[in-house]
């Protein structure tokens, strides 16, 4: 805590490995020896530079930018990139701690890293991105690279800001090294179901949760927060497998549509438009509501697959929710659970799948995006969707198995945060003191 002050975020994401990982460290003598968690805990590097950029009236803005390359022991350096007001260090090391044992948990070889700026999108025209995102790699770019650091998209990063990105890249160092950054557009490099692939796959974890309690999602209620990249594509996946969405959220509110979200219209909203959630319900007609300022976690449901940002259900959030029925959690977003509200869930037996196993699709299916790049070939859309299905599967197994080696039985947060560390501690070990 001294060595890191005021990075409240960081702090949390390294306690709930930490409790976690003590019974690993208890069997495995070696790891507490070579100083295992001291050397994990500490990113490899950090980088921060000033990110200077014109509006279109002229007037000059000073953001700040950040990477923090934090574990390579099991390949590049490998997180996205987040573009939102509140983003400082300690968002940037939390995300990039939580991904070295998500990338890891994948089973591809991905080291963990994380990056962004507190540069706010919102209302900034095309030009001004576009701007923005250019002076951002033109700091960025001398320290990433197929074999080094290879970033993708998060909250505020998505196809667009990636193209503006890759673009920049390409032309400062005049090579087309698709291999260099992740969530490309399918015309320049990028991968069928990339876009789709974090909101598939943690539909995909929650159903493989549901059919380990003999259940599925089959006319179940499901609650989506957040109505961003995530959402969107974690709606679309539970519908198609039966299940009802019936609210969804962004940071001004939420909507609640019981005829189940209509998805063509929030894409139309969302992603044509870029406009916003208040706009799906003046058009869906009088059975929807836009209730402002509240959290949409007040909304009862059967599942709940929080998709927008981190802490976002609270204790009471959680406690409300086991009182009216939840019985499954899919953590689409990083973190969006606080501390009390897992501790609520695991209490009550609800089956809680954390970011690091239930959102890793996206990671993963940015390696596949990799590998295709190295291989300069690209796989359809079914063989794809099919490879994310089977890591999503692995992963929950691997969980599963874990917790139950560990006496944790359907404990998912214990099951992930041993099996990815111990893999990362493996290769730590055997790659000496670095
Ligand atoms: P987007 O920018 O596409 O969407 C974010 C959504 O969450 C928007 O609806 C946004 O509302 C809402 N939101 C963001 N910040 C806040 C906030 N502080 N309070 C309330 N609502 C907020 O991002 P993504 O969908 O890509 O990311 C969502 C989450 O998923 C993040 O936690 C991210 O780290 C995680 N994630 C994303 C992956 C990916 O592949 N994109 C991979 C793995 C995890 P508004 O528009 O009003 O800001």
């Amino acid at each position: 805590l001294r060595r890191n002050p005021g990075e409240i975020e960081f702090h949390q994401a390294v306690r709930e490995v930490l409790e976690s990982v003590g019974p690993v460290l208890g069997k495995h003598p070696e790891y507490a020896e070579s100083k295992i968690i001291e050397r994990i805990c500490e990113p490899e590097r950090q980088i921060i530079f000033r990110v200077p950029w014109a509006d279109d009236s002229g007037e000059v803005h000073i953001n700040r930018g950040f990477r923090v390359e934090f574990n390579s022991a099991l390949g590049p350096y490998k997180g996205g990139l987040r573009f939102h007001p509140s983003v400082y260090l300690g968002i940037v090391k939390f995300l990039g701690f939580e991904q070295i044992f998500k990338n890891s948990l994948t089973g591809l070889p991905i080291g963990g890293g994380k990056g962004g700026s507190d540069f706010d999108p919102k209302g900034r025209s095309e030009r001004e991105v576009m701007r923005f995102c250019q002076s951002f790699m033109t700091e960025l770019y001398r320290h990433i690279g197929e074999y080094t650091d290879v970033p993708a998209g998060d909250i505020g990063v998505g196809g667009r800001e990636v193209g503006f990105l890759f673009g920049q890249y390409k032309r400062i160092t005049n090579r087309f090294e698709s291999g260099v950054i992740t969530g490309k557009g399918l015309s320049y490099g990028g991968a069928q179901v990339r876009t789709e692939a974090t909101g598939y796959g943690c539909a995909f974890f929650v159903e493989e949760m549901l059919r380990a309690r003999g259940t599925s999602f089959d006319g179940k209620t499901v609650v989506v927060s957040g109505s961003g990249n995530v959402a969107v594509y974690a709606i679309e996946k539970v519908e198609q497998l039966g299940g009802r969405v019936v609210a969804c959220s962004d940071s001004a509110g939420y909507v609640v549509d019981d005829k189940g979200i209509d998805l063509e219209l929030l894409k139309q909203i969302k992603q044509v438009e870029r406009g916003r959630l208040e706009t799906y319900a003046a058009r869906r007609g009088d059975h929807v509501a836009f209730v402002p300022g509240r959290s949409v976690w007040e909304v009862p449901c059967e599942v709940a697959m929080p998709s927008a940002t981190q802490n976002e259900i609270t204790g009471r959030d959680a406690a409300k929710m086991v009182e009216t029925g939840c019985v499954a959690v899919g953590e689409g977003a990083n973190m969006p659970t606080t501390p009390e509200g897992i501790k609520i869930f695991l209490e009550a037996g609800v089956a809680f799948g954390p970011g690091k196993a239930a959102n890793a699709g996206g990671v993963a299916t940015s390696a596949l995006e990799m590998q295709q790049n190295a291989s300069r070939d690209s796989w359809t859309f079914e063989t794809t969707e099919l490879r994310l299905r089977e890591i999503m599967r692995d992963i929950h197994g691997r969980c599963v198995e874990t917790a139950d080696e560990y006496g944790m039985p359907g404990n998912y947060v214990a099951g992930a945060n041993i099996d990815g560390f111990r893999r990362v501690a493996d290769a730590m070990l055997s790659l000496g003191l670095i």
